[in-house]
């Protein structure tokens, strides 16, 4: 039986050099009651000596990874195991050039392996935040020169909404401008109409975000007046020095193109942060979901 807590000692026990091993575990995952059809969804039985199965009624033959990313990459899946493990793992990121050092690959092939991984961190339709939930922006990137204060020059504006002792959201916003109709726009999208609490600071473009249901409190942060009882953003706060603290450590200078992805992958990481089986999920998502080619990553930009 497959244990699905996982270290790096049980992780390279388990699957170091073992694709047979990797293959296996991809399978109970896939198909925890047997071997399915992808063509018409009848049992399949294996071919001796090899990876494919043969269906029982239609004798199409398949493998667990047809049409996964697993399938048409050159790497074996143990890598694959192991550079997913250690992007999830990772608190404050994993950038492209450590993955390429510690896993003996290539810059190219370990810069591939990030993006794809943090794709299939994506949270797809993620829930909406209530209870209590704290809102901010903050501005990152720019380059050194340009850090004065006031300065917004190549800086890019990042929206936050975290629901205490719960998720939190994370977008990056084309306008470098905190409006009325950018804010009350994102507070829609993240939050329940029925959350009980809103805080924030005291920017106008916060003003009228509250409805019957719902309040909104504020505290005045530039009269340093950071906790009045319960009302703070302590919270979200927390979140903007954890994700510049890792932007800093791991990546030195996201380009804006990328910041999506890089936010999605601190997003989903921060909010998995309670998941004992971390690893075992993202696998299961990166088996899931639809190939991306390469070319289609080197023409974004890297
Ligand atoms: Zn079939």
């Amino acid at each position: 039986m497959i244990s699905y807590e996982t270290n790096l000692v049980n992780l390279i026990a388990q699957f170091g050099g073992n694709d047979g091993k990797c293959r296996h575990y991809l399978e109970c995952l896939k198909w925890p009651g047997g071997p399915v059809c992808p063509r018409c969804g009848k049992e399949g039985v294996k071919i001796s000596q090899r990876e494919s199965y043969d269906c029982t009624a239609c004798h199409y033959q398949f493998t667990v990874t047809a049409g996964s990313i697993f399938h048409d990459s050159h790497l074996p899946l143990w890598k694959w195991f192991l550079a997913t493990y250690m992007v999830v793992e990772s608190k404050k990121g994993m950038s492209a050039n450590q993955l390429k050092r510690t896993l003996e690959i290539s810059y190219k092939t370990a810069w591939y392996l990030c993006h794809r991984i943090r794709k299939a961190m994506e949270e797809a339709n993620p829930a909406k935040l209530s209870g209590t939930v704290e809102i901010d922006e903050t501005y990152v990137g720019g380059k050194r020169r340009h850090v004065g204060r006031g300065s917004l020059e190549g800086k890019t504006m990042v929206l936050g909404a975290i629901e205490r002792g719960g998720d939190v959201r994370l977008r990056v916003e084309g306008s470098k401008k905190a409006s009325k109709g950018v804010l009350h726009k994102f507070v829609a999208e993240t939050t329940d109409p029925k959350a009980d609490r809103l805080m924030t600071d005291e920017a106008p473009g916060y003003l009228g975000i509250a409805d019957e249901d719902t309040t909104h409190e504020t505290v005045n942060q530039k009269a340093e007046e950071w906790v009045r009882g319960d009302v703070h953003t302590n919270g979200i706060e927390g979140v903007w020095s954890l994700f510049k603290r890792s932007i800093v450590g791991s990546y030195h200078q996201v380009s804006a193109k990328h910041l999506d992805a890089y936010l999605d992958e601190f997003e989903w990481r921060f909010n998995q942060r309670k998941n004992p089986y971390l690893f075992r999920d993202t696998i299961a998502r990166l088996l899931n979901s639809p190939k991306m080619e390469f070319k289609e990553l080197i023409e974004k930009g890297a």
